[in-house]
């Protein structure tokens, strides 16, 4: 029983979400079942004067629905069944004879948003778990329980677009300035003020929208299209379908619009796009409960922070904000007073975004202990250190921390690239050595790398992914070799894009051809981003380390030797100052896929990585890429779109680009003699092939 039904004395129906088991509430088909049982009894209760629906989870109203049963029933028959019997539901919901108020504490997303729209009235407390919202789109799916059709009767066109077509989340204040909520209440309030809502009796129909009217409407959503087109490039097919459901659904009556909807999620679920978030999302549960066969976590309780640089201030700063008193040491005073103002920074913006209020931004500032002396460490449980890129600079670091801590905390290092077990070689402990790799910027990046070394003991491994959880990361446990996992596969597009300028190619063109194909930036602007003379010398090292991987083109020295080090030195691949690509005023050579040459490098090294096992799967290796990278998430990653390509077309392009322009192309054995990545049935319930590649 997930739904327990009381009415009291007054004649007002409570009932309460309590999945059992579970400290999340969440619709599937039982569930849907229970609450249209308790419905149908409402319907013959004589005297009832209201029903309030609340839940008796933490931090959870309604979650959303249980994705599971979306993929693990790919029948399109069983799919229409429960958009059907999520539709009957809350339309009977709808259809209560008495006032219905959504009590709402906590996360209310999905089928929980569209069960409190079902409702007359809605009451929302004011405490940090509670949001608001339909994140459908974000899936690739579009809110099917009634969503798309109630939310823009009930807040405007063009609000409910904003929410809908970007999957916004909204807390109690925003979502009452919207009129998704119509009252803010204390939790411990919370089912007082629902019951007052119910006073006002059923909700009265709408009132006229001059927005609504079908021209205005069609310019609204016009508006709306090219806003979705220009952020998504036309990639995602989930928004656009939204809005044209949104919008034509206004003109309909309710039920009707329902059927829109239904045939509108029937269609979405199919592609392949939507397959690709789907796994995405399970991919991201899964960080979040990954754990390791052995050893056991230790508690950590205190963190010191080792050089308190770009790395360093932004991983002082997220570990504070989670509750844990943090040491943060640098050996330059500026540069430790520096840290601590991009630390007071990123608090003073996340209070002014209302991610915590101002007194919860100072108590976060206060437990970060500065100090440029050596400070005793024995209270500390774990060490990251983020000091300067220099394997002579770590070591002496850890040999000087090893004398400062106990025995058994864990020493971990922000390294890019450097060998952990190079790092802990002349220590006493090496086994608790261990990677965890931050990116940048850490308040942003969900990922972290946590990078086991061949010396790494269990327990450190184990610790250190519950400290990874406990930061609210989403962790990958990755080999300890060149470049661990995202720069090695990342590293060789950039390598080739900087070629390809060598030889004349337009830096617009070459970075335009990889935002169409779907990456979050061109590659040259990413080198411009991360600093041309930090890929220079993670190149170098790759290329030096990897054999099989060429370094990078001359040009890249040299433009690091003119200084021009990309966006902060103002100039690199762009002129920062001018926004316009810089033009190297070689003859233009004749035009190139850019596509295949960048990604199918790509394509190739993730799948070297997979046969050396520095990721311990495809789903691993893709989930890295999109957190760390943005890959293409509508692709699923460049194993994922390896396989929508086909294998086979992609070693018969590796292996012509290896005749035309370089060894380097070669495919690796692995990409030869594997049939695919990822199994069929894992790809989705359509799998369709969808090739960018040119005719070799
Ligand atoms: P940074 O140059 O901004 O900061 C390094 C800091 O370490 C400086 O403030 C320096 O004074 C301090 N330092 C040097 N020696 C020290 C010592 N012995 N004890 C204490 N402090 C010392 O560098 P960063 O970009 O923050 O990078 C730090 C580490 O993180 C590097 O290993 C880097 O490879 C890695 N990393 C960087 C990024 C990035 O995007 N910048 C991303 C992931 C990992």
């Amino acid at each position: 029983m997930n739904i327990q039904l009381h009415i009291d004395a007054d004649h007002v129906a409570t009932l309460t979400f309590d999945r059992a088991g579970s400290t999340a509430n969440v619709f599937d088909r039982p569930t849907l079942e229970e609450l249209d049982g308790h419905l149908a009894a409402l319907e013959s209760h004589a005297g009832l004067r209201g029903v309030v629906f609340i839940s008796a989870k933490d931090k959870i109203f309604i979650a959303g629905a249980d994705l599971h049963a979306f993929v693990s029933s790919p029948d399109p028959d069983a799919l229409a069944g429960i958009i059907d019997l999520g539709h009957r539901v809350f339309t009977r919901l709808s259809r209560l004879p008495v006032p219905t108020v959504a009590a709402i504490h906590g996360a209310c997303l999905g089928g929980g948003c569209e069960l409190a729209l079902a409702c007359d009235w809605r009451v929302a407390t004011d405490g940090k778990a509670t949001k608001i919202g339909l994140p459908e789109t974000q899936l690739g799916i579009l809110p099917a329980w009634g969503g798309s059709v109630r939310l823009p009767r009930l807040i405007g066109l063009p609000a409910a677009l904003g929410l809908i077509l970007t999957g916004k989340q909204l807390a109690a204040v925003p979502a009452r300035k919207v009129g998704l909520v119509d009252d803010i209440a204390h939790p411990e309030y919370l089912a007082d003020a629902a019951r007052a809502l119910l006073a006002r009796g059923k909700r009265p129909p709408p009132s006229f929208r001059p927005l609504h009217l079908p021209l205005i409407r069609d310019l609204v959503a016009a508006k709306a299209r090219r806003d979705v087109l220009a952020k998504t490039h036309g990639h995602y097919p989930a928004p656009l379908k939204a809005l044209e459901v949104c919008t034509a659904a206004l003109g309909q009556p309710v039920d009707m619009a329902l059927a829109l909807e239904k045939a509108a999620f029937l269609e979405l679920i199919r592609t392949p796009e939507c397959a690709s978030l789907l796994n995405i999302f399970f991919q991201q549960d899964r960080a979040k409960k990954l754990s390791v066969p052995a050893g056991t976590a230790r508690p950590v309780r205190k963190v010191a922070v080792v050089g308190a640089g770009v790395m360093g201030a932004g991983i002082a700063q997220w570990t504070s904000a989670r509750g844990l008193p943090v040491v943060l040491r640098d050996v330059a005073p500026d540069a430790l007073a520096k840290g601590l103002r991009t630390i007071e920074t990123v608090y003073r913006e996340a209070a002014k975004r209302r991610v915590f209020t101002p007194a919860e931004a100072t108590a976060g500032m206060d437990r970060i202990t500065p100090a440029h002396a050596p400070v005793p460490l024995g209270d500390v449980d774990l060490v990251v250190e983020a000091a300067v890129e220099k394997l002579d600079a770590k070591r002496a670091i850890f040999a000087d921390l090893e004398r400062r801590v106990r025995a058994d905390t864990v020493l971990a290092t922000n390294t890019s690239a450097l060998s952990i077990d190079a790092i802990a070689q002349n220590l006493a402990h090496p086994g608790r050595v261990i990677g965890l790799h931050f990116f940048n910027p850490v308040h942003r990046m969900q990922l972290v790398e946590i990078v086991r070394g061949p010396r790494t003991d269990d327990d450190t491994v184990a610790t250190t992914l519950a400290f990874a959880h406990r930061l609210g990361k989403l962790p990958v446990i990755v080999k300890d070799s060149p470049g661990f996992l995202v720069n090695r596969v990342l590293l060789p597009g950039l390598v080739e894009a900087v070629r390809l300028v060598a030889a004349g190619h337009s830096v617009a063109a070459i970075d335009q051809a990889l935002l169409d194909f779907g990456l979050p930036m061109g590659p040259l602007r990413l080198a411009d981003e991360v600093g041309l003379d930090v890929a220079l010398h993670v190149a170098n090292d790759l290329a030096a380390r990897l054999p099989h991987l060429p370094g990078p083109d001359p040009l890249l020295a040299k433009m690091v030797a003119d200084g021009h080090l990309g966006k902060k030195s103002g100039r690199g691949f762009y002129d920062h100052a001018a926004h316009q690509p810089i033009n190297l005023g070689l003859p233009p050579p004749a035009p190139a896929d850019y596509v295949d040459r960048i990604v199918l490098v790509q394509v190739n090294e993730a799948a070297r990585c997979l046969a050396e096992q520095v990721a311990a799967s495809a789903d691993d290796l893709d989930f890295a890429m999109i957190l760390g990278t943005g890959w293409a998430p509508f692709r699923g990653g460049p194993l994922r779109y390896a396989d929508s390509v086909g294998l086979p077309e992609i070693v018969r392009h590796l292996e012509a680009l290896a005749a035309s322009d370089g060894a380097h192309f070669a495919p690796c054995d692995y990409l030869k003699t594997t049939s695919a990545f990822h199994s069929a049935s894992s790809r989705g319930v359509a799998s369709d092939a969808r090739s960018t590649l040119s005719p070799p």
